[in-house]
């Protein structure tokens, strides 16, 4: 049961052998069928290919390919108009061996089990990589959240949380917000869920069920910007050796939402030049710079990108540095030429067809599963560093952990200690996977796996699994 001593397992001939082929015999086992298209399986396939380089005991593979609970539930909401809709909702319980379960509560139109699936499996690696004492889950409701009144986004966060209140709990499952959800949502979620337990139970250690809470209901400074400020942490730290300096590089973000528009900012307040951004809405450009203070207000206030030119070609600014833009198509975004790319919006938006033409010379993860195993194979294929999701967005759920601890202890913490501890654990993090890729010789996501699993398989060999 060692990990240390078995360096390679079956796949060690190769150790830069890519993952995305699917040919673990795990996945029969486990009942699995391998589809190069499906989410789950993508990242399925891509533990197991880190865990067959180190070595990972075969039983342990087997419980890691799949999650320990998946949890899907219907309710009925009243919506405004008085009709009555049915939401249907998810919460996957991937892996509790280092800790309770923890990951984000998504609000998507797209939502669906094998997508939880994923963020759920991710989620594990994450939290593992990073050390915190926390296993993996995700959550999320197939609905609109743009598309409802607060009113009703209110009574679907109270009624789901009914839903699944029996299957959660602040030492048990602890979500958060994703895609779609926020500090708001949290909020109520935490406020339902305090209502139906335990009375004798402090209100305060019952709103440790979530984190990402407002600051006013227990919620901790730098949580807002934390998964952005971790992209940038772990940046700071590995793109010197990749040849980039961050102050005066040029980068591109994919979304401009919580991760991205935060990323942007405080990569621009480190001297980084901001010069393409694409939404859902469209895409923009300025190889002089775009404000990302500017556009993040502008896309808080219009719900994206599209028409910030417009708006800064009315007020005469011009396309100069830090002032306005051109709009760009999606082609014109990835090509635009850049040091470092960073997709922070859905999964699987960067496919061969992207990876083709991306004109970066790094490509740092802030969404989760942004590229697909064959974009990635293109991506290695032409020599662009890839910076990993767990590693480089687990900044969000690291404050996360900041957040339960400050709960559980009746504290709270200045927002110069939340990001001093959070750059050195990102720090750690960083360099966990810098010291696996070097030992096995293969690419950063493996190597981020192996980082992840190889504090998995300890807990495994010293627990033991049951009975
Ligand atoms: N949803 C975020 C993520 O994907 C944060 C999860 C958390 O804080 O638990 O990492």
């Amino acid at each position: 049961m060692s990990m240390t001593t078995t360096k390679g397992g079956k796949g060690k001939s190769n150790g830069q052998a890519k993952a995305g082929v699917m040919r673990s015999p795990v996945f029969a086992e486990v009942g699995l069928p391998p589809d190069p298209d499906n989410l789950y399986t993508q990242t399925v396939d891509v533990m197991l290919h880190a865990a067959e380089l180190l070595g990972v005991p075969h039983e342990v593979q087997i419980i890691l390919a799949q999650p320990k609970n998946e949890i899907m539930v219907h309710f009925p909401v009243r919506m405004d108009n008085g009709d009555y809709r049915l939401f249907k909702g998810y919460r996957v319980q991937h892996n509790n061996a280092l800790g309770p379960y923890k990951g984000g509560l998504r609000f998507h139109p797209h939502v669906h089990l094998d997508d939880v699936k994923s963020l759920a499996l991710l989620m594990t690696m994450k939290c593992a990589l990073v050390r915190l004492p926390f296993g993996g889950g995700k959550g999320g409701v197939k609905c609109d959240p743009y598309s409802m009144s607060p009113a009703e986004l209110m009574r679907v966060t109270r009624r789901f949380c009914a839903a699944i209140s029996h299957a959660i709990g602040p030492d048990y499952d602890i979500p958060a917000p994703d895609v779609g959800t926020n500090a708001q949502v949290m909020a109520w979620f935490a406020d339902t869920y305090e209502s139906l337990t335990d009375s004798n139970r402090s209100s305060w250690d019952a709103l440790r069920v979530v984190t990402g809470k407002p600051v006013e209901v227990g919620g901790s400074l730098g949580r807002e910007k934390a998964t952005g400020q971790g992209v940038v942490d772990v940046c700071v730290e590995l793109l010197p050796e990749m040849g980039i300096n961050v102050k005066g590089m040029r980068f591109s973000v994919l979304g401009f939402g919580n991760v991205g528009s935060w990323t942007a900012r405080i990569f621009q307040d480190l001297g980084a030049k901001l010069v393409a951004v694409m939404d859902h809405t469209g895409g923009i450009r300025n190889d002089g710079g775009i404000d990302a203070h500017a556009l993040a207000g502008y896309v808080a206030k219009n719900g994206g990108v599209d028409g910030f030119e417009k708006v800064q070609a009315v007020t005469g600014s011009g396309n100069k540095k830090g002032q306005g833009a051109t709009k760009i198509s999606a082609n014109e975004f990835y090509s635009t030429p850049v040091d470092v790319l960073v997709p922070a919006a859905l999964e699987q938006m960067i496919k061969p067809d992207q990876a083709k033409i991306i004109n970066a010379k790094v490509v740092a993860e802030g969404a989760n599963a942004p590229t697909t195993p064959a974009g990635d194979r293109v991506l290695m294929d032409r020599g662009i560093e890839i910076i990993p999701a767990i590693l480089a967005n687990s900044g969000g759920v690291t404050v996360s952990y900041f957040e339960w601890v400050q709960n559980k202890s009746c504290t709270t913490w200045s927002v110069e200690k939340v990001d001093a501890e959070l750059n050195r654990l990102m720090v750690a993090a960083a360099t966990r996977t810098k010291m696996a890729r070097k030992k096995y010789n293969t690419d950063m996501r493996s190597a981020a796996y192996i980082a992840a699993l190889e504090q998995i398989g300890k807990v495994y060999a010293v627990r033991g699994i049951f009975p």
